[in-house]
């Protein structure tokens, strides 16, 4: 599919502009020259690409993305890394290609890249584990250095990035059901549920693991009976808010949870609440069976 791109003859006019802070002259150019109204938006929202020039096509916090020149990066590294199975392979290098902006990138995760590993909790659905993730997740392209900024490098709160990798039962026969998993949280993209990383394999019993994101307080239930009558009015409305804004994040993509109780919302520093365990999480059109609730 050929897709829609500036011209070099704009390129050449507008590529000095500091994008963020355009003067009305420069604003009134941008209006002229670009009249396509998705590379009009996409400038405006995310400026030029330093790379290829071109509008960006996303961003995830401070964090502005060029689909284009990262789906190659991405390509280019194919190469370099295997899961070891072929359709988790292409689940991952899907993703990559497609990716907006940083949140919805999935890597694969080498296990050595993981340390500290340690037991944290068995659920109905398998066993989970918190680590260190050495390198910490991607934010961006770094065009100096020819390699991935990573979230561990630019910043001192990353220092020891803790994760959480996520086991399912039988995940060695890699499932449908493991990959839906996972495409739920990245198509969902939403900063109120928990972010899945990448997946990686445990060596030892050969199970694959989604790699997530770690929240501090563990599960709402534990947080509450932990702190509920230390926690001020305000902190648990906003808990409320943030539980509410994850269900319409979710529902706006179409998705039920199907699975939703206070043991798959998770809190980190009081402050930031996620809704997490999107295993069951169904287009609304589709109807889970009864066998699948039951397992
Ligand atoms: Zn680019």
């Amino acid at each position: 599919m050929e897709k829609i791109k500036l011209n070099d003859e704009i390129i050449e006019q507008i590529k000095d502009f500091e994008w963020g802070n355009l003067t009305i002259k420069q604003s009134a150019i941008i209006e002229k020259l670009i009249l396509n109204e998705e590379l009009n938006r996409r400038y405006k929202d995310y400026g030029l690409c330093r790379e290829c020039k071109q509008p960006k096509a996303g961003h995830y916090y401070n964090n502005y993305w060029c689909q284009s020149c990262n789906s190659k990066h991405f390509q280019q590294n194919f190469k370099n890394w295997t899961s070891g199975n072929h359709e988790v392979d292409k689940f991952i290098q899907s993703l990559q290609i497609k990716s907006n902006d940083c949140s919805e990138v999935l890597e694969w995760i080498e296990y050595d890249k993981l340390e500290k590993v340690e037991y944290l909790a068995k659920g109905g659905f398998g066993i989970t584990y918190k680590a260190i993730w050495k390198d910490g997740y991607i934010l961006d392209w770094n065009l100096e250095n020819n390699q991935w900024e990573r979230s561990k490098k630019s910043s001192k709160t990353y220092e020891n990035y803790p994760v959480v990798l996520k086991c399912l039962h039988n995940s060695q026969d890699i499932t449908a059901e493991f990959l839906r998993e996972i495409e739920s949280h990245i198509k969902i993209e939403s900063i109120f549920v928990i972010r899945c990383y990448g997946i990686t394999k445990d060596p030892e019993s050969n199970n694959f693991m989604m790699v997530m994101e770690y929240a501090k307080n563990g599960s709402l239930r534990q947080h509450l009976n932990n702190s509920f009558n230390s926690m001020k009015w305000e902190e648990k409305l906003d808990i409320l808010q943030r539980i509410a804004n994850g269900l319409k994040d979710i529902h706006s993509q179409g998705l039920i949870h199907h699975d939703f109780h206070c043991g798959n919302i998770l809190n980190n520093n009081n402050n930031y609440t996620y809704i997490t365990d999107l295993g069951l999480c169904r287009p609304a059109n589709v109807k889970s069976s009864q066998d699948e609730y039951k397992k």
